[in-house]
């Protein structure tokens, strides 16, 4: 079974450069990407900023859950 990265654009802000994250997920663990800083964060670190963008996102994942 292929695990190809799932992305999504979120509202939530990078803590470092302000920009919008990205969630991304494979089958086996999703987080957040900063495409201008370049880094992963943690969904935990931004779980308290979840939207509705990244709360329909982690509910699309049917192969495991955070
Ligand atoms: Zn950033």
């Amino acid at each position: 079974m292929e695990a190809v990265p799932s992305i999504a654009q979120t509202s939530i802000l990078c803590a470092i450069c302000k920009k919008k994250l990205v969630v991304r997920r494979t089958c086996y663990s999703a987080y957040l990407r900063c495409e201008c800083c370049e880094k992963d964060f943690p969904l935990q670190e931004y779980i308290k900023d979840m939207d509705p963008a990244l709360e329909e996102f982690l509910e699309s994942i049917n192969c495991d859950r955070i």
